[in-house]
Formats: structure tokens, sequence, C-alpha cells
């Protein structure tokens, strides 16, 4: 039988808006690589009834629970003495740890004030957990379905003590279970298009779960797989994830969770040896700020240039007056001349513009705000995509850059056909 694990964040300052708990993503990812699914973490204020009745739930719930924080010396961290009346076990004075306690402030050169021998007290049958980085020990407890550990609350604290105390203690209480995920990274389909799309495929399945995460204009889909073996779940991964890959084609920019389409594009540009330059206008330099967002850029982006007035389009790119007056600034040929004009003055590969009407005031019968034009220029032309989001200015932008980034990638992979 797989096992479950519940998390708890003990501490006040998690219930305020200035201190978040992210010690449990840590211990997510971890139990996660031991095949553990957690299945519903807490936070709770340095209470002690209240987190005593936090666990005793938790220990109803899961198999294994892990809580974090409120392990320090004074009278407000009451995690060891509502861990042990939820367990109803004593807590008793361990004189090792007092030892250790007594030698570190020793080492450190500083009187040990009463209040931290509390730190030496474990939990009736517990496991103490050394913590390097500080003075209280965590705690290791097997219960009769599974386990429960306390661990310190500061994330140098905690990270290390999880890795290597905590983990190598759980792996033998866990039957072998093997988690695996794959992650598509998907843009230029919306998040219910995408679901229509895919949702006949996973809907079938409880194993792999699925999740389509959105922002605007980039969407995930993720998939875990939970079996006995790391075989089996790849091939679960594989009976669900391959016809979802079938069907998305190339709108999956990346199958990296942590990649986005800026690393995308700098990748690809980077393969082919080739550059990129931007002349903006309604995006105002956004796409130039993601073209240099990844490290190593500047073997890829050679320069961008925001052309938001007319006059900075005629003399900083030289498009012609008439143009300009003929088609007006947002328009298909001005958006080819923009991209037309950078690519030969920086000498680049490929040149991206935008020109378009990010509102809210502008736009035209023909051309309503939220009208964008993307020019793409390569060593075999020129090609202009209209696009028509709806018409709230930072959509508009973060759209635009998005779709820009997108057509670039889409004429890298058409060249390399
Ligand atoms: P404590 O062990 O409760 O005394 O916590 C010491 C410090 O660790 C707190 O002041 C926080 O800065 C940090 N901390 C405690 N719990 C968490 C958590 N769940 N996530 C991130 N930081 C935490
Ligand atoms: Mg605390």
């Amino acid at each position: 039988m797989p096992k479950n694990a519940e998390i708890i964040a003990c501490g006040s300052e998690l219930l305020t808006p200035q201190r978040t708990d992210t010690n449990s993503l840590a211990i997510t990812d971890q139990l996660n690589l031991l095949g553990v699914e957690v299945i519903q973490k807490v936070v709770v204020g340095d209470d002690r009834e209240r987190l005593a009745d936090a666990i005793r739930g938790a220990l109803k719930r899961a198999e294994i629970v892990v809580i974090c924080g409120g392990l320090g010396p004074t009278e407000d961290d009451v995690t060891r003495e509502a861990a042990a009346a939820a367990l109803n076990r004593r807590l008793v004075l361990s004189l090792e740890q007092e030892s250790i306690l007594i030698a570190r402030f020793r080492q450190i050169n500083r009187p040990m004030a009463k209040n931290n021998l509390r730190q030496a007290y474990l939990i009736e049958g517990a496991e103490a957990m050394p913590n390097p980085h500080g003075s209280a020990p965590g705690q290791f407890v097997s219960t009769e379905r599974g386990a429960l550990a306390l661990l310190p609350g500061p994330p140098r604290e905690l990270k290390p003590m999880l890795e290597n105390e905590l983990v190598p203690r759980l792996r033998p209480v866990l039957p072998p279970q093997e988690i695996c995920v794959r992650t598509f990274r998907i843009t230029g389909i919306g998040e219910s298009d995408l679901d229509a799309l895919i949702a006949p495929v996973y809907g079938k399945y409880t194993n792999p779960v699925t999740t389509v995460l959105s922002a605007p204009g980039d969407l995930f889909v993720h998939l875990r797989a939970r079996a006995d073996t790391r075989a089996q779940a790849e091939a679960l991964l594989r009976e669900v994830g391959n016809p979802i890959a079938e069907l998305l084609g190339d709108r999956v920019y990346s199958t990296d969770a942590n990649e986005s389409l800026e690393m995308v594009v700098a990748r690809m540009l980077r393969q082919k040896r080739a550059t990129v330059a931007s002349a903006e206008s309604c995006t105002g330099g956004l796409l130039a700020a993601r073209l240099t967002e990844t490290p190593g850029s500047s073997h890829t982006f050679l320069g961008g240039f925001v052309t938001y007035s007319e006059v900075q389009k005629r003399e900083v790119l030289g498009i012609p007056g008439d143009l300009l007056a003929k088609h007006s600034a947002v328009s298909e040929p001005v958006a080819a001349a923009m991209a037309e004009a950078v690519r030969k003055r920086a000498g680049s590969t490929y040149a991206l513009s935008t020109t378009g009407y990010a509102g809210p005031d502008g736009g035209t019968h023909f051309d309503p705000v939220g009208t964008v034009y993307i020019g793409v220029a390569t060593p075999d032309g020129t090609r202009v995509t209209r696009v028509r989001y709806t018409p709230d200015r930072w959509r508009v932008r973060t759209l635009a850059a998005q779709s820009a980034l997108d057509l670039l990638r889409r004429e890298m992979l058409k060249s390399s056909r």
C-alpha cells in the first residue's frame, strides 16, 4: 500500500502576511522522491492545544506526519509538548542531548540559558536527529502505521536534516514506491481549448494524476504517476503522456518544468549559432527584457529598440514617413518594416517587432484595442502575424511579448526541418 503524508508547519509568524511557509515545499519534494504523496498540509500558530489537535488529526489521516518549527528554546516553542501529548507519550530528558547542548554552547563560547535545556527533551521512544546547524535536534518517532518527525523551523537547519537524517530513516519504513512526473509547457492555445483537446485522454486515468496550470499565454500540463517500480510509473506516463504529446504537437515548447519560453528561444538560437534583435512599440521593452532574461543572452541577443512614437520609428529605424502615413503605425507593413530595419541595423539572423494598441485608448474599427502586429524577419523573408487579445493593457503587452517569442521559436523549428 502506498503511504501518504501530512505536513504541519508550526509558527504564529506563518499566519501573518509577512512570512510564508516554504519548508513544506522542500519536505514535499523529498517525500515525493520517496514515493510518498502529501495529502494535506496545515499551518498552525504557536498554540499547544491547537497544534496537538492538528497532530492527532494528521496521525489519523496519514501514515507519515512531518512537523516543522517550534523546536526553539523559548516558551512559545511548543512542538515537543504538543507532539508528546498527541501521541500520549511523555517527554524525557536525554542526558546525551543535554551534553551535546552543553558542548555546543561551550564551543560557541556562550553561556547556556536554562531554557535551552528544553531542547534536550525527547518524546518517549523518539530518536534524536542531529542538527549541525543549530541547537535543536530533530526527532523521529516510529508509530504503529508509520512515522512522525519533528524538524527545526529555520530552512538552513531543516534542509540538511531532512535530506541527511529524515529521508534515510523513512526509506526502510516505506514500501518500494516511485513517483514519476512528466511536464509539458505549452503556448499558443487557451486553457479551455487545451483541456477540451486533452481531457478525453487523461480523463480516463486517476493514475497518473493530471493537472493543468495556467498563466497568461503559458500553460503547464503535469502528469504524476505512482507505482511500485520506476519502470511501471514510467510506463503509465507513456500511456497517457504520449497521446497528449501527439495532440499538442509543436504547441509544446518544453518538457522541462523549469524551462521558460525565453530559455527555449535562447537555447535554440545558440544551437543554430543565430542571433536576434528587436524593435518594439506596444511591448515597450518587455520583449528585450525577456530575450535578456537568461544568463549568456549576450551570445544570442544583439540589441533592441523601443520606438514608441512615429518620429522614433522614422528616425531610429528609418521607417519611411509615407509608409506610416499610408498604413498607420499599427499595421502589417510597418511591423514588417520595423523587423527588417532592426535586422539590418543589428546584423542579426532574426529580428522581432511589435506594434499594436495596448489600450485602453486608441484602436480603429478594423484594428480595435488589443490588436497587435508581430513581425519576424528571417534570412528567408519576413512574416507578420496579426493577433487580437482581450483589451486589457497588461494582458495585451504580456501576451504580445509571449507570442513574439513563440513566433520566433516556430520559425526556428521550421528552418531546422
Ligand atoms: P522556530 O523553529 O519555530 O523557532 O522557527 C525559527 C525560524 O524559522 C522562524 O522565525 C522562521 O523564520 C523560520 N521558519 C519556521 N517555520 C518555517 C516554515 N514552515 N517555512 C519557512 N521558514 C520557517
Ligand atoms: Mg516558531
